[in-house]
């Protein structure tokens, strides 16, 4: 890439589907606004449940075929977000769903669980510098909920972030380039828990049942929340990115179910722990963009100064 914009934004995410659910907001804004989003997804997601029946074929204890199907979904949910860099780590296939813990498929040959982070995240360093986003949005150690594809994403994303900058590795995958802000995807638990009581106050039979707040991935005391991005004007870009990825996502209004059909309140405003780099803005006080304090970033249009 000769001509690189001037904020550069890169998310790893696990399955086709997280990147609509944990940041599809942020991404639409993002895009809009001109910065480079980038989406690396480590896995197809073949061990998904599947919700429509007419697509239950797909299923990998089925016939099979989900992975090339969730392909095209990712792809229909970008063209929401308008995001066009979206690419599989190590190409599409090179590492497989892993499934849930404690399953065989864990350990299977290909798994992305089985993969060597190192080996893992060469893929993502070549991207890292190539693309030289100046922030990386991933998991938390915990994988926000602790399926083994979402924590190996983590260990890869954290291990290539460092990788990349080391000018000892590598020479041929390109230039070291030091990610200036690291995020992780975090869900303030006021919040959770007023979008839950949104869902229980207006939809309460939307779906045949409720989440506990505990299932939305990466709560945390809001204490620890450091940004929040206000993608309220995307809200509808993100319920078309996550109706795109039919297989997995039943969206009803501002709501949505995965496939144990328990409902959850869709967040539009979305948020991060700062975990590497130095806060821009006031002191103290939460983020509100990711590239805040950046140096080479420029302001995005219509920041406040
Ligand atoms: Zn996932």
């Amino acid at each position: 890439m000769k001509d690189l914009p001037a904020r550069r934004l890169l998310l790893v995410h696990a399955h086709p589907d997280d990147e609509s659910i944990n940041n599809g907001a942020t991404m639409a804004r993002y895009a809009a606004e001109g910065a480079h989003v980038a989406l690396v997804t480590c896995t197809l997601g073949e061990e998904g449940e599947v919700i429509p029946p007419d697509l239950a074929h797909l299923a990998a204890d089925r016939e099979g075929g989900l992975g090339d199907h969730r392909v095209g979904e990712l792809a229909a949910a970008m063209r929401e977000l308008g995001v066009t860099d979206h690419r599989f780590l190590g190409g599409p296939g090179r590492f497989r769903d892993s499934g849930m813990t404690g399953t065989e498929q864990n350990h299977r040959p290909g798994a992305f669980w089985a993969a060597d982070v190192d080996d893992a995240a060469g893929h993502l360093v070549g991207v890292i510098r190539s693309l030289r986003p100046q922030v990386l949005v991933t998991y938390d150690p915990d994988g926000g909920y602790g399926h083994p594809d979402h924590i190996q994403a983590h260990r890869v994303a954290m291990r290539a972030a460092d990788l990349a900058a080391d000018p000892a590795y590598d020479a041929g995958a390109g230039a070291p380039h030091t990610v200036a802000k690291i995020y992780w995807n975090r869900v303030p638990r006021s919040v959770a828990e007023e979008g839950f009581a949104r869902l229980r106050d207006t939809a309460p039979d939307a779906f045949p049942g409720i989440a506990p707040v505990d299932d939305v991935p990466g709560v945390v005391d809001d204490a620890v929340i450091t940004t929040e991005i206000d993608g309220s004007a995307y809200a509808s870009a993100k319920t078309a990115a996550m109706r795109a990825h039919t297989t997995q996502i039943a969206v009803d209004g501002p709501f949505f179910a995965l496939s144990n059909d328990l409902g959850q309140p869709v967040f539009t405003t979305e948020y991060y722990e700062l975990v590497r780099g130095a806060p821009g803005g006031d002191e103290g006080a939460r983020e509100h963009d990711l590239f805040a304090g950046v140096p080479d970033a420029g302001l995005a249009p219509g920041a406040r100064t």
